[in-house]
């Protein structure tokens, strides 16, 4: 498979050069999967560290904080008996209940813990990120099995508020729905040849390749969505509902190490999405998105432009590259 990129070059006089012509890249390339455009531009400014006192940030909100040990049984909705006898599914320290919002025929909140309202990347582990994903498994399996009308499930995360997260309590946020997104959709209709053409051109290529940890292989997006987007393929699983136990601890860990690493890169807020298909898809590998949002500042630029939210093409400044070479081995098995 052929990755698509074209190199344009721009020229205007510089009036920090004196006036002095001169000239300037830009590079766009084309998602292998969904055909949606990218725009890599030099600058190096357009993501600034992480410089924000979260933690005092964080007390302030948990004084209400609904999400929090000693509000959540008040606070936050049950889900129905025929879902859930409980009311509420726990894994570790994970508990997961339904979003009072409702943003799908089955929306649900997992926070990692109710003990951690403050929970900086860095302090992201496999364990932590595995139960809470094992929550969302059981949510999954519980409305398939109670609602056979549903049936496009996804895990999601907005983590702080510049992704849209309304809470600052980490959690993660499921949705199961009779409909696909645009994205699930999108993803649903490429060949399967497609994707395995892809996995095979990056593993060979190597420069955003970034390993398989077993039954997870990981990527540094060719033509990214948002900000250091890492992507992961799971072949012969279609939907979150079908992840086994030890799947579950494969891509918490490998969840885990790329929080980790954003930290690292100097980045606190994060989008993530799993995008599941339905039950009995021939040929889908259930595969997820990772990417970095603008650090929380009081006077902050959105990484959200008129690029990402009109033309649905991003422009980045940190290239796959520089991200995959910030990862090095450490998605490897
Ligand atoms: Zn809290």
């Amino acid at each position: 498979m052929e990755l698509q990129r074209r190199a344009l070059t721009s020229e205007l006089l510089d009036p920090r050069r004196g006036f002095e012509l001169v000239q300037a890249q830009v590079e766009v390339r084309w998602d292998p999967l969904t055909r949606h455009s990218a725009r890599l531009v030099v600058s190096g400014a357009l993501m600034p560290p992480n410089d924000f006192d979260l933690e005092a940030f964080a007390r302030e909100a948990q004084i209400t904080c609904p999400f929090c040990a000693d509000r959540l049984e008040a606070q936050t909705p049950r889900l129905p008996a025929r879902i859930c006898e409980q009311g509420r599914i726990r894994r570790g320290d994970a508990v997961l209940f339904p979003n009072l919002l409702t943003y799908a025929k089955h929306s649900s909140v997992s926070v990692y813990s109710p003990a951690l309202h403050y929970l900086p990347l860095e302090r992201m582990t496999p364990r932590l990120v595995a139960d809470n994903l094992a929550a969302q498994v059981a949510f999954d399996r519980a409305v398939l099995a109670a609602d056979p009308d549903a049936q496009w499930v996804s895990i999601n995360a907005n983590h702080m508020l510049p992704s849209g997260s309304s809470l600052f309590h980490p959690h993660l946020q499921g949705s199961v729905d009779p409909v696909p997104t645009t994205m699930q959709q999108q993803l649903v209709d490429v060949p399967t040849a497609q994707f395995d053409a892809y996995l095979a051109t990056e593993r060979a290529a190597g420069e955003r390749y970034l390993g398989s940890s077993g039954r997870v292989e990981w990527l540094a997006s060719f033509a990214p969505l948002a900000p250091c987007e890492l992507r992961a393929f799971i072949p012969e699983v279609v939907s979150p509902a079908e992840l086994d136990d030890e799947l579950v601890e494969e891509l918490g860990a490998g969840i885990a190490t790329a929080l980790n690493l954003y930290a690292e890169m100097g980045f606190q807020s994060f989008n993530m999405a799993i995008y599941g298909a339905p039950a009995g898809t021939l040929g889908y590998p259930l595969n997820l998105r990772l990417a970095c949002r603008s650090n929380v500042r009081t006077v902050y630029r959105s990484d959200s432009t008129y690029y990402e939210r009109l033309h649905w093409e991003a422009a980045v400044d940190i290239t796959p590259e520089e991200l995959a070479e910030r990862a090095g081995q450490r998605f490897r098995r």
